[in-house]
């Protein structure tokens, strides 16, 4: 039996057969041409046509089963497939230049997405349609799987060096059983997907990519393991998890401690599906609109109008309830084009979020007047924070750029660690804070959160970021003359999900957690077996253990309801 051990980072236990990712489509050499001893140009050209037409009947087929999202963009490639400017401009490269098929759909793939790069900012989007399409037909060419996220009719274990933003968006949970990468952090954006589809995950997990297609594995998403020799008490950990999916916790819409004690429980959402969502699982408002989400494809900067629409099409889901708007997060592992140099060689310490208005001005000012604006025309409770704020003069900064938008609630998110050391000063000009603490973790820990090979100390359990997390709501009160309701300090960071976590951190004085919709129902469900005492109690326990171990040994031990929910 071999088992791979790695970061649990979206719980449920499944039982399913591995389809690695296929591995990306190598470029075929500049120049190759076919061998005219072997074949005919006529039939070099003919092998480019009959490539072309079969990947668009699969494109095709695959739409008409496929989730109705991935639906526009499967038909979108499938007409690009049999786009006969690629097939017969290829095919005419075959002829007059000798060039191999492969050679030849890649030079004509080239060609024409360079003449959309030209177009501007609305054809990024097609021309990433041109070079799929160009990877397919490849692969096709070649005999290769497909590249992406592979295709079979039976759902899968999915398993993968690391997925792309692009392949995530393309996953169908019906299919994807779960996911299982051996690189990627706890923080990634990887775990942060899998989370929001309910996908069973696991990251950092060694080795597990190499598991043969076809092999039977047992994913435990919680434990972080896979193993390959299933047992019959495995299946019956899958069957018990997969009535519980069937019967899923709920959530009544208020958040509140067992002796009525309010916390918010609101939604990290990154667009107006994912407000459809949140609203659909009773989130008490958004907590987190990651809005560089929207723009992510974008070479230019987005204009007013289609930011104000976008931002419109969120707080329209919400009115009379607080939407805390992110403003634009550009940098390290979310590069916006328009925003990130890409040269940097720390991405992670460099340019990004609020800092990023010193290095290209104008375009955080342009995108606080869209959201006024969309406020304007919306009834939701509008608050907007600054992601990245280090000192108190770039707060100060940002919430008198809030104040000249006419934006009543400027707040700064806390994720870096002297930001969370002067919360006393920092919080001062601000309405209020939201702990990111995805960042806080790899900052006080120094460790990327994207790599899978620092997933330990990439840990919000770590004794250092619970410190930090009591020392913002500490500064907080200060800063609120000792009233922790005038400076509210809510998370937004992975962590509030942790229904664990979420007694910890309500314990030290969190007021409010946003989280994927998903994972509310159990946090509220834990909540409400403990009174406040209780959980600062329990808080103050995991503040004095010496290690993640330790503290995450403490808080299960005083939360018996953990192991009766199965969390
Ligand atoms: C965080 O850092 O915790 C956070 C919420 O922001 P993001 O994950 O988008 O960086
Ligand atoms: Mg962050």
């Amino acid at each position: 039996m071999t088992s791979y051990s790695g970061v649990g980072v979206s719980a449920g236990r499944v039982v399913g057969r591995v389809i690695p990712m296929a591995p990306p489509v190598a470029e075929p050499p500049v120049g190759e041409m076919f061998d005219p001893s072997v074949t005919s140009a006529e039939a070099e050209a003919a092998r480019v046509k009959d490539a072309a037409l079969a990947v668009r009947d699969a494109l095709r087929e695959r739409a008409a089963t496929a989730k109705i999202e991935s639906q526009a963009i499967l038909q979108a490639t499938a007409q690009m497939a049999a786009d006969p400017s690629l097939r017969k401009g290829a095919m005419k490269r075959v002829q007059e230049q000798g060039l191999s098929a492969e050679r030849a759909v890649w030079d004509v793939a080239g060609e024409i997405a360079a003449k959309l790069a030209a177009l501007g900012e609305y054809m990024v989007e097609r021309q990433n349609d041109v070079n799929d399409v160009r990877n397919r037909i490849v692969a096709e060419l070649r005999g290769e799987q497909p590249p992406g996220v592979p295709e079979s009719d039976a759902p899968f274990v999915l398993t993968a060096v690391d997925l792309a933003p692009a392949d995530t968006a393309l996953l169908d949970p019906h299919k994807v059983l779960a996911l299982v990468t051996s690189d990627g952090g706890p923080q990634s954006h990887t775990a942060i997907i899998a989370r929001q589809l309910g996908l069973p995950a696991v990251v950092a997990a060694h080795g597990a990519d190499k598991v043969p297609s076809g092999t039977e594995v047992y994913v435990d998403g919680a434990a972080g393991t896979i193993s390959d020799e299933v047992t019959a008490e495995d299946h019956r950990r899958a069957e018990q998890w997969a009535v519980r999916q069937a019967n899923p916790l709920t959530f009544d819409g208020d958040g509140r401690l067992k002796d009525g004690y309010k916390v918010q429980l609101l939604a990290n959402i990154g667009g107006a599906k994912d407000a459809e969502k949140a609203v659909a699982a009773n989130a008490e408002g958004v907590g987190l609109f990651r809005t560089e989400f929207l723009f992510l494809g974008s070479k230019v900067e987005p204009s007013l109008e289609k930011q104000e629409h976008e931002y419109s099409a969120v707080f329209a889901q919400f009115p009379g309830r607080k939407v805390v708007v992110r403003t634009l997060d550009a940098g390290a592992d979310k590069p916006l084009p328009f925003l990130t140099d890409e040269s940097e060689p720390n991405p992670a310490l460099g340019v990004r979020g609020y800092r990023c208005d010193a290095v290209t001005p104008g375009v955080l000012g342009n995108q606080l007047t869209a959201i006024a604006r969309a406020a304007f025309f919306n009834q939701a409770d509008v608050w907007v924070m600054a992601p990245m704020i280090s000192t108190v003069a770039e707060a100060a900064d940002f919430v008198q750029m809030c104040e000249s938008a006419g934006l009543k609630r400027p707040g700064v998110m806390i994720e870096v660690p002297s930001a969370a050391l002067c919360a006393d000063n920092v919080l001062v000009p601000a309405t209020f804070a939201s702990i990111g603490t995805n960042d806080l973790t790899q900052y006080t820990m120094a460790a990327d959160r994207q790599l899978g090979a620092l997933a330990e100390l990439n840990d919000p359990w770590q004794p250092g970021v619970l410190r930090l997390v009591r020392a913002t709501c500490d500064g907080a009160r200060v800063a609120g003359g000792g009233d922790p309701s005038v400076r509210p300090v809510g998370v937004c960071g992975e962590a509030a999900g942790d229904p664990a976590m979420a007694v910890v951190l309500v314990g030290v004085g969190v007021a409010s957690l946003s989280m994927t919709a998903r994972s509310i129902p159990a946090v509220a469900a834990v909540l409400k077996t403990v009174t406040l005492d209780q959980a600062r109690d329990i808080a103050a326990k995991a503040l004095a253990a010496p290690s993640v171990a330790e503290a995450k040994a403490v808080v299960r031990a005083a939360l018996p309801v953990l192991d009766e929910l199965g969390l």
